[in-house]
């Protein structure tokens, strides 16, 4: 499966079992992310990373420094949709 081309900024919207954190563990909440990057996960086919901020991120209260914050795991075919949602 080919990783999706995302460009920088895109707001992706994944729904509870489309996405799974870094420790491996599916995720059970809504969750707006905003794409820094997209990462092929090695040895995982149909699954790559996400490197994102939180929309607050760009909050004046929050300024998030980093060059991204948050490495979440992706279904691509869920991504996909995320994308267009
Ligand atoms: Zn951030």
């Amino acid at each position: 499966m080919t990783v999706p081309e995302i460009p920088a900024g895109t707001r992706v919207s994944l729904r509870p079992g489309e996405w799974a954190s870094h420790m491996g563990q599916l995720g059970t909440i809504y969750m707006d992310v905003r794409v820094v990057k997209v990462g092929d996960m090695e040895g995982v086919p149909g699954w790559v990373w996400l490197l994102v901020h939180m929309p607050e991120c760009h909050w004046e209260s929050v300024a998030c420094a980093r060059e991204w914050c948050v490495k979440v795991a992706v279904w691509i075919p869920a991504l996909y949709d995320a994308v267009n949602r």
